[in-house]
């Protein structure tokens, strides 16, 4: 069937809707800090929050030590042509247990004490080796290649403050420091939930005008870069009753409830109602494209995110108001997200009205400087622009489109810098 062609006025401004920014200020406004913590293994740290600031037991390093294989001696004998003889050996695990003479040198590895006496390591390819004597071929300093105690941390100092986010470099620091066990915030217990007649599990037969519920599963995979406990309730069909029901029972257990779909003004839009019945609705439509509608509220202590059912719109949702929410509530710092400028490579076609997250590819040149191309298709429904993208083109809302070789904002998915990925 072909598409009917819709005579438009091209624009698409709706005076009712939340400016982005405003929604988002919003939402931070109201969302405050789960209260709690916990003691865990360090080895099941990834992701947490520091309940409290960490100060370093002992300083690290906590000795000084060579940071090069090679000799370790005098400086005031480190003139080039010196012939010194080595009277012993420093290795990693096994310090020299004597002082180093002047006129002497000591066999030294990486990490290796360094042993007393001795004030700078010379590379071992910067010596000629002659029987148990060494030749320098050139001069060396004091403190040359010696990594000294507490370059890193000092004893006693605040290693890592309260609130920190552990990813790796912090749960190397911490066993660097001994801990075996931290003290972290709890996380924050979200319920996520499908609403939708037309929704089907995975595994199950599609009947006729059924589609197998996605959103679910992409806000599985997006929670798990959030560090956050997760609860799925699954799906609830468009039956006031049910979504009455679902909504408490999600409410009585969670921190946060997210659902998605049902939050426009069709018949089967039970969100917006149950929301008000049980508790208070913020607010529902913002001026971003895709993502327009949104309930935001809470039932009692539960915040309450209704995304829009749209799978892109999810997305975008989630990653422009839940992720910072979840960020706060979780003990972080919510700042501005990353954008950067990038050249469009092609042609960028829309009509002004709402601020937009259009889906592009952003990649580098030669030369480093960022550009990037539209995904293609930018339907709410078209998941794939997610797939294929790896950054949001922000257009503000006055934007008549962009042409080829003008500057946009690019933001990086959020994940993908959890991922390594190709941004
Ligand atoms: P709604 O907000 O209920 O009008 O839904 C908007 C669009 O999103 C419709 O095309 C739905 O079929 C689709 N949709 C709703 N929920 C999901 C879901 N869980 N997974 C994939 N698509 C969905
Ligand atoms: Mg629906």
């Amino acid at each position: 069937m072909n598409k009917p062609v819709v005579a438009s006025c091209g624009c698409d401004e709706d005076t009712a809707a939340l400016e982005f920014t405003t929604a988002r200020n919003k939402i931070l406004g109201t969302v405050v800090r789960v209260e709690g913590e916990e003691r865990v293994p360090l080895h099941v740290a990834l992701q947490r929050r520091l309940a409290w600031d960490v100060c370093s037991p002992h300083a690290v390093p906590g000795y000084d030590n060579s940071a090069m294989d090679g000799y370790a001696l005098h400086a005031v004998d480190a003139v080039k042509g010196t012939c010194l003889p080595c009277v012993g050996a420093s290795l990693a695990g096994h310090p020299y247990d004597r002082a180093v003479g002047v006129g002497e040198c000591v066999r030294i590895m990486t990490g290796a004490v360094m042993p007393d006496g001795a004030d700078c390591v010379v590379m071992q390819e910067r010596v000629t080796v002659n029987g148990d004597s060494i030749i320098l071929q050139r001069q060396a300093l004091p403190g040359d290649h010696v990594r000294y105690a507490g370059e890193d941390l000092q004893a006693g100092s605040i290693a890592l403050p309260a609130g920190c986010h552990l990813g790796p470099a912090q749960l190397g620091m911490l066993a660097s420091l001994g801990f075996a066990e931290v003290v972290v915030r709890r996380r924050p217990r979200v319920v996520i939930l499908s609403t939708g007649d037309e929704l089907c599990g995975l595994g199950q037969q599609l009947g006729p005008g059924m589609i197998y519920d996605s959103n679910r599963h992409t806000l599985f995979g997006l929670l798990q870069t959030c560090g956050v406990e997760l609860i799925d309730m699954g799906i609830v069909a468009d039956d006031l009753g049910q979504t009455r029901q679902a909504f408490a029972a999600a409410a009585g257990q969670a921190d946060m409830v997210i659902t998605t779909a049902g939050v426009s003004v069709g018949d089967a839009d039970y969100v917006k109602q149950v929301l008000s019945e049980l508790g208070e609705v913020g607010f529902w439509k913002i001026a971003i494209k895709p993502g327009k509608p949104l309930a935001f509220g809470n039932i009692g202590g539960a915040v309450f995110f209704g995304l829009p059912g749209n799978p892109v719109s999810t997305m975008v949702s989630f990653h422009q108001f839940v992720r910072p929410a979840l960020l706060k509530m979780s003990g972080g710092e919510v700042g501005q997200s990353l954008r950067f400028q990038a050249t469009s490579l092609m042609d960028i076609v829309r009509s002004p009205g709402r601020m937009e997250f259009q889906r592009g590819i952003l990649t580098q040149d030669d030369s480093g400087c960022l550009q990037v191309v539209s995904t293609g298709n930018q339907s709410s429904g078209v998941l794939s622009s997610m797939g294929k993208g790896n950054c949001f083109i922000v257009l503000p809302a006055s934007s008549h489109g962009v042409k080829v070789g003008q500057t946009v904002l690019v933001e990086p998915f959020a994940e993908n810098l959890f991922a390594g990925g190709n941004v």
